[in-house]
């Protein structure tokens, strides 16, 4: 009887472990590969399609500038085969997740893009623009880069990666060609740009825009004008006639919105500067995002 109890006793024990394992805190299940923010998860899963699950690690709607690893976040990372990365100062958040367990293979998918620097204030050479996804041909680049990671890590699988890459590489091409007509739109005079954050130098410099300034000053989300800054750029926006500020969907418009009331001047305040629209919106594949981006400022500035 006692003997019965014991049993009844451990196998309620081994029931829980079990359950313990199986919903443990909403565990999620490894996955093949991981992507350090959502436009590289994107990008992966289009060149991927069926044949690999991706794991996310800065997803929709969360700052890449502001962002640490969960403890899932660095299980994904230990067990993934391979880690997609930016590399270019936006995903520093890695090398200090890997510090407990590095990945198995770390691919950086921006090689081949010629990086511009954000206009330093005082004349100098500024910091690397990490915001190169806002160029489509950038993210044919990237694309390229992730067929060649993915091949190398799975084999097997090249050919339909390089299948899926090229067919995402002509609707890349598709969207830039779409994305120079919604601009050609805008009366020339109209073409300026006042940002959040300096995240749209790349769609500035490929689709002949004129960046007129950043609310929050640099190429990072973290930071605040100071009062003085403030001004200056209101004078600029007066001056310039400037037709729209544009905020984003991931970052605080408080500032940018005190601004347009200053200046008279409308805001749009749900670009997408870091981040893509949630899963199921027209915004969550890179190319929805940067047409949904090029309709908003074409409206905005026409
Ligand atoms: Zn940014």
């Amino acid at each position: 009887m006692t003997g019965l109890v014991r049993l009844a006793g451990l196998c309620a024990v081994f029931a829980t472990m079990l359950l313990a394992l199986s919903c443990g805190g909403g565990t999620e299940s490894q996955s093949d590969v991981v992507a350090t923010t959502v436009q590289i998860g994107a990008l992966t899963r289009e060149v991927a399609g069926d044949r690999l699950t991706v794991h996310i690690l800065v997803g929709p709607g969360v700052d890449p500038h502001d962002f640490e690893a969960s403890a899932n976040d660095l299980r994904q990372i230990s067990g993934a085969r391979l880690v997609l990365r930016n590399g270019i100062g936006l995903d520093d958040f890695l090398d200090r997740a890997m510090k407990s367990g590095g990945a198995r293979q770390v691919v950086t998918v921006t090689d081949g893009i010629t990086v511009r620097r954000a206009a330093d204030s005082d004349g100098g050479r500024g910091d690397e623009d990490p915001h190169v996804w806002h160029n489509p041909l950038n993210a044919k680049v990237m694309v390229d880069d992730i067929v060649r990671a993915l091949s190398d890590a799975y084999p097997e699988d090249a050919a339909t990666f390089r299948a899926n890459g090229d067919s995402y590489k002509a609707t890349l091409d598709e969207t830039d060609a779409e994305i120079r007509r919604l601009i050609d739109t805008i009366p020339p005079a109209n073409r300026k740009m006042v940002t959040n954050h300096d995240a749209f130098g790349y769609f500035i410099e490929r689709y002949g825009l004129t960046y007129v300034g950043a609310v929050i000053p640099g190429l990072s989300t973290q930071g605040e004008p100071s009062s003085k800054e403030i001004a200056t750029l209101e004078d600029t926006i007066r001056r310039e006639d400037v037709k729209a500020i544009f905020a984003e969907s991931s970052v605080d418009p408080k500032v940018a919105r005190e601004i347009a009331r200053d200046t008279g001047v409308r805001i749009v305040d749900d670009l997408y500067g870091d981040s893509l629209g949630d899963p199921g919106t027209e915004a969550a594949t890179l190319d929805g995002m940067l047409l949904a981006n090029a309709r908003k400022i074409a409206d905005a500035l026409r």
